[in-house]
C-alpha cells in the first residue's frame, strides 16, 4: 500500500480525531472523479456556462436553439445536474414572471 492510501485507511479509522473531515474529503473527491467519469466530450464546464445562461435561456424561450451557438453548455447541462438545476430554476423564474418589467 502506498503512502496515500495508507494515510487515507488511517484517517478513515473509527476513532481517528480527524475521520469526519476524511469522510468529507473523501465525499468531495469522489464526487469531482463521478464528474469527470461522466464528462463528455465537448463538455464547455461549469464555469463556462455561468455567465451566458441568462442568455442561453432567453433563446431557449424564445423558441431559438441556443445549442448551435453554445454547443458546450448544451452538452455541459445534460450531463452536470447542478447547472440543470440553475438553468431549470431561471427557466422556471422566466416563465413566472418573464412579462414583468425586472426593475
Ligand atoms: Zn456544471
Amino acid at each position: 500500500m502506498d503512502a496515500t492510501s495508507r494515510r487515507w485507511v488511517e484517517q478513515l479509522s473509527p476513532g481517528h480525531p480527524r475521520r469526519d473531515e476524511a469522510v468529507a474529503r473523501l465525499h468531495e473527491t469522489l464526487g469531482r472523479l463521478d464528474d469527470l467519469l461522466r464528462a463528455e466530450e465537448g463538455d464547455a464546464g461549469c464555469d463556462a456556462g455561468v455567465p451566458i445562461l441568462d442568455e442561453y435561456v432567453d433563446m431557449e424561450l424564445r423558441g431559438e436553439d441556443p445549442s448551435t451557438r453554445s454547443p458546450g453548455t448544451a452538452i455541459h447541462l445534460r450531463v452536470c445536474p447542478g447547472c440543470r438545476a440553475d438553468h431549470d430554476g431561471l427557466v422556471e423564474a422566466a416563465r413566472r414572471f418573464g412579462d414583468l418589467d425586472p426593475t
